[in-house]
């Protein structure tokens, strides 16, 4: 059974767009029992990162009044989709998908939070406090390469009280797309276990999405996990973006890393599926099988486990309550 940390299937179906990576119908075959979907209300003056050197300017922020709406409409898209949606972690079964409803940035929770404790009723599960911008919460990392993702101020007054009002729900918060300050505020403030669901070694890629060795070692001592993304840009160590040249053996690469670094105990997948560009070699869903037989080759049955599966339902268990 695999459980994941990222796709953005809701956003390729709000956009009327055909799924590039998450064919559900392929899921029983690949073992894919869901994970983290994303509600991820879009920036629309996004620059793309280029050939290596980059550096991305921050896209400009969304404001709640904005984003507020197309939350709602994002949400509806995945209530429409043909999957459970995740209320505990005992939810999850093979042969079966099921959807952790995931913000990814904060901007639909009113600056105030009076929403939070409505959208954690209708199934809010987890919180990325930003995207790759600022917002009333915190502030993102620019697409940077190579770069120290330690690119801007911390949380703010309203994002401290975010985590501590998402540890008192039980609302997963996740590191990825944070700067590194931020990430040392959340370290300080929040109670659970430290999660990035879709980020890299950063000792590998040198890329501004990526953790630090420290950053590593502090979701590792807090009992977290990280979610390996299978971004072809996250991955190299040039971070060149060639998608057809880019093996699968580089997923497994940072895995090892990780679990080298932090323990076994501490990674997982966070595929970045229908949001970002994949080795061609893996090409979804359906490749995912090929993914679990390079790492049968480097782990036994029981440590498979933990990197497929086990390790996020720990995670989910020790947060959500
Ligand atoms: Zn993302």
């Amino acid at each position: 059974m695999i459980i994941d940390g990222h796709n953005d299937l809701v956003l390729a179906r709000w956009r009327g767009e055909e799924p590039r990576h998450v064919d559900l119908a392929a899921a029983a075959d690949a073992d894919f029992a869901g994970g983290f979907f994303a509600l991820y209300v879009p920036s629309t003056d996004t620059g793309l990162p280029g050939a290596p050197p980059y550096d991305v300017a921050l896209p400009r922020p969304v404001p709640y009044d904005e984003a507020a709406p197309v939350a709602e409409e994002l949400f509806e898209t995945l209530c429409a989709l043909p999957v459970r949606r995740a209320a505990s972690a005992d939810d999850f079964a093979a042969g079966e998908v099921t959807a952790i409803v995931h913000m990814e940035g904060a901007e639909p929770i009113a600056p105030d939070l009076s929403n939070l404790e409505r959208w954690h009723e209708r199934g809010l599960r987890s919180i990325g406090l930003v995207w790759s911008r600022p917002n009333a919460f915190a502030e993102g990392v620019p697409f940077r390469f190579p770069a120290s993702p330690d690119t801007g101020p911390g949380l703010t007054d309203a994002g401290r009280a975010l985590v501590t009002a998402c540890n008192e729900l039980g609302i997963l918060i996740d590191l990825s797309h944070l700067n590194e300050r931020g990430f040392w505020d959340v370290a300080e403030v929040s109670r659970a276990p430290l999660v990035a669901t879709h980020s890299n070694a950063h000792a590998l890629c040198p890329s501004t999405r990526n953790l630090t060795d420290a950053q590593l070692d502090a979701i590792g001592a807090s009992h977290g996990i990280v979610g390996v993304n299978f971004a072809v840009s996250f991955l190299r160590e040039d971070g060149e973006y060639l998608p057809e040249e880019t093996g699968i053996d580089e997923i497994v690469r940072h895995v090892d890393y990780i679990a080298q670094r932090i323990g076994i105990d501490h990674v997982g997948l966070g595929s970045d599926f229908d949001g970002a560009g994949v080795p061609h070699e893996l090409d979804g869903v359906k490749g995912l099988p090929k993914l679990v037989d390079a790492l049968r080759e480097r782990y036994d049955d029981e440590a498979l486990a933990k990197i497929t599966h086990e390790n996020w339902l720990r995670v989910l268990r020790a947060t959500w309550h």
